[in-house]
């Protein structure tokens, strides 16, 4: 089963998919881990897209593509978990492409629904509790980056919300509740 968590920054798409990857075998394609992978060891694309991210832009989709492409060819488990990807029609076309030549297809595409203040106080608090508790602090995690990353996520993203309705595959769940009344309702979606 290949599944997408669609969602704006701070809906915990994240934390829902490690548990899916720890109960389900499943294997989560987080494009923004893989880009800060990318940043840490330094890579020439790294370094191209280090600056993009900081700001809370969205990185090229020809980079995002690729990075799913090359995941998809090597990645072995129990379904794909797709996060934080696709973000832009473009994105979700390619992927659709990707899937058709694998022979797979898509079988869900959750959408986790929070309020803009909810996800940016998670988002700041978030950042908080890292810097108190000595570990690194993502550079986009601050307020204004938030608010950029939001923009994105409503200019480009929410789209894909009735792209994926018209193609019938849509559920939108509440992501408010706690980490346990979210994944009951994904695991409803899921079966
Ligand atoms: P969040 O969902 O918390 O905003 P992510 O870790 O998914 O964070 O992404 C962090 C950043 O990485 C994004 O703001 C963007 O710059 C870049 N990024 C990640 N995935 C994509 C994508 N599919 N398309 C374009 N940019 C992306």
């Amino acid at each position: 089963m290949n599944i997408i968590l669609l969602g704006p920054p701070g809906a915990g798409k994240g934390t829902q998919a490690g548990m899916l990857v720890e109960e389900r075998g499943m294997v989560q394609l987080s494009t923004g881990d893989m880009l800060r992978a990318a940043r840490t060891s330094g890579t020439e694309m790294g370094k191209i897209v280090a600056d993009v991210m900081d700001r809370g832009e969205l990185v090229t989709d020809e980079i995002v593509i690729g990075l799913i492409r090359e995941q998809l060819d090597t990645a072995k488990g129990n379904g794909f978990i797709f996060d934080g990807f696709p973000r832009t029609l473009a994105q979700a076309d390619a992927l659709g492409a990707l899937l058709a030549e694998k022979g797979a297809s898509l079988d869900a595409v959750i959408e986790m629904q929070v309020d803009d203040e909810t996800l940016v106080k998670r988002i700041v608090n978030r950042a908080a509790e890292a810097a108190a508790a000595g570990q690194p602090v993502r550079a986009d995690d601050n307020e204004d980056s938030v608010r950029i990353r939001l923009m994105e996520y409503y200019k480009k993203t929410a789209p894909l919300i009735g792209y994926y309705h018209a193609k019938g595959n849509l559920t939108s769940i509440d992501g408010l509740g706690e980490i346990a009344e979210v994944k009951a309702a994904i695991a409803g979606v899921l079966g």
